[in-house]
């Protein structure tokens, strides 16, 4: 049975890095039909910051992609949240120095910090454990004293001294280290939290993981986690592994921090994000107007690519197409005006009818309740074309609600003549007698009458958008003129006219 999780940190908002582990987990989920878990990690308690973890269950609503587990929808593995499960990984703790795969190490802070001072390059491990005050390196009399003095003490995993630690990840293949090279990670705090080290892998053989996608960066962790699989007797039920690429800046050079976003002039949150303590904003995908099957489109195909060309996915080809072996090993470069791209593909492709709710609220932010579905339909299919975000919609059809505020006077006035005026004049009664309004029609009339008129079309079709628009921008002004009607239409040329 395929159970992965996502497991993020309540540290703050979400990296859209983050959000592509969500969907690979989920993709790969849904794909086999197995079960995607939302598990909070949240047991260091130095870097919790309220709000997160609300900010991540909607972050994961708003992309589709919801756990079928989460803290908010317990399943029958819980606790969802890894602090609520704190008096078992001390037992797990006490099991692994009973079987002396770790110790207790007494060293004060001070203590620590005086080795650092002393070797610059200090890392607690099978080099200088003996030098140190721990279980190891003390007699049991003097342990059992300090244990019952009540003194502070963190438990370490003992990393053997010189081994190859190797496993099967999903993605690169065999993956080896030497455990020379690796410290002894602290397991147990002194306030008796666990470490990340040890509270995943508890959770993982908890929650009955099968598989496990998680960012690159937490490949120099994989052989502690390895270690403790098997130093707790649980080898056989060890999960998959895969680590995936890094999200790299547009340029390639480097990852793809939370703090680029400020400096690339893009959003690298999935969603806004004030900081409760700063009251710091970072931007977010959702606010700028994202689509939100825009977004997951994007990130899916940050490391990923189903072997063909196409690049418009929704989320069920990708759940029919998602494979593991089609991700790739290297880095993926996060290109913004791809990005646009995506989500201006997205609008054009989705029908009215799941727009118009965002449309509608929109119009009334700027103040307009009520609007005729007809006309709303009308007005989102002549600039769907046109919009980048969906935010874009009021600064495109602003002009549909309210007649113009101002001309853009410079674009006409210069060449504005009485023939001209005399045009529109006649061209008022005239449109009164039209038989149908409609773009292709009122165009045609048009055209022939500038044509009788002997002047040149450009020279009357730039004034009378600008009569209906006010500016030299929108969509075909035909397909204005349509919309508005012709009452609007006329009484519009008669407000312009000089
Ligand atoms: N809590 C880790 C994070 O914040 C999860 C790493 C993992 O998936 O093992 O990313």
């Amino acid at each position: 049975k395929v159970r992965v999780r996502f497991a993020p940190s309540p540290t703050g908002g979400l990296h859209l890095g983050g959000v592509r582990t969500a969907l690979f987990n989920y993709l790969f989920a849904r794909h086999h039909e197995g079960e995607f878990i939302l598990r909070i990690e949240d047991t260091d308690q130095t870097r919790f910051v309220p709000g997160a973890e609300e900010y991540i269950t909607e972050c994961l609503a708003w992309c589709g992609i919801e756990p079928d587990e989460s803290p908010s929808k317990p399943g029958s593995f819980g606790p969802y949240r890894q602090s609520e499960r704190k008096p078992s990984y001390r037992q797990y703790a006490e099991q692994l120095i009973k079987d002396g795969y770790a110790y207790y190490a007494f060293d004060t802070a001070e203590e620590l910090e005086e080795q650092r001072r002393i070797y610059p390059n200090f890392r607690y491990g099978h080099e200088n454990r003996a030098n140190l005050r721990n279980s190891l390196s003390l007699s049991e009399e003097e342990v059992q004293k300090l244990l019952e003095d009540g003194v502070p003490y963190t438990v370490r995993i003992k990393m053997p001294e010189d081994e190859v630690l190797s496993f099967e990840d999903m993605i690169r293949g065999r993956v080896s280290f030497e455990t020379k090279l690796v410290d002894d990670k602290v397991l147990l705090k002194a306030d008796g939290m666990p470490t990340y080290h040890l509270a995943v892998v508890v959770d993982d053989k908890a929650m009955e993981i099968s598989h496990i996608f998680r960012g690159e960066e937490w490949l120099p962790s994989a052989p502690v986690h390895v270690l403790l699989w098997e130093y707790l007797g649980w080898k056989e039920k060890m999960p998959y592994w895969a680590h995936l690429p890094l999200i790299l800046k547009p340029d390639g050079n480097g990852k793809l921090s939370k703090r680029d976003g400020d400096r690339l002039g893009f959003p690298v949150y999935a969603m806004n994000w004030v900081d409760p303590k700063s009251g710091g904003l970072t931007k977010g995908f959702r606010e700028l107007g994202f689509m939100p099957e825009a977004f997951l489109n994007i990130l899916a195909l940050l490391g990923w690519n189903d072997g063909t060309e196409q690049e418009i996915f929704t989320k069920e080809e990708l759940v029919q197409k998602f494979t593991v072996e089609r991700i790739s090993k290297s880095g993926a470069k996060f290109d913004f005006e791809k990005a646009k791209w995506f989500n201006h593909e997205w609008i054009k492709q989705t029908d009215n009818i799941a727009l118009i709710v965002q449309m509608r609220n929109i119009l009334v932010e700027h103040g307009i309740e009520e609007v005729d579905p007809v006309f709303l339909d009308g007005v989102l299919s002549a600039v769907k074309e046109r919009m980048t975000y969906i935010s874009d919609f009021w600064t495109q059809t602003s002009f549909f609600f309210q007649r113009p505020i101002s001309y853009d006077v410079e674009a006409i006035k210069p060449k504005w003549n009485a023939q001209k005026t005399s045009f529109f004049e006649e061209l008022i009664i005239e449109l009164i007698e039209l038989p149908v309004w409609e773009a292709s029609a009122l165009e045609s009339f048009f055209k022939e009458k500038v044509a009788l008129s002997g002047m040149k079309v450009g020279e009357l079709m730039m004034p009378f958008r600008i009569m209906l628009v006010g500016g030299k921008f929108g969509p075909d002004v035909f397909k204005i003129a349509e919309l508005l009607e012709e009452k609007e239409v006329i009484g519009r040329i008669e407000a312009a006219l000089p």
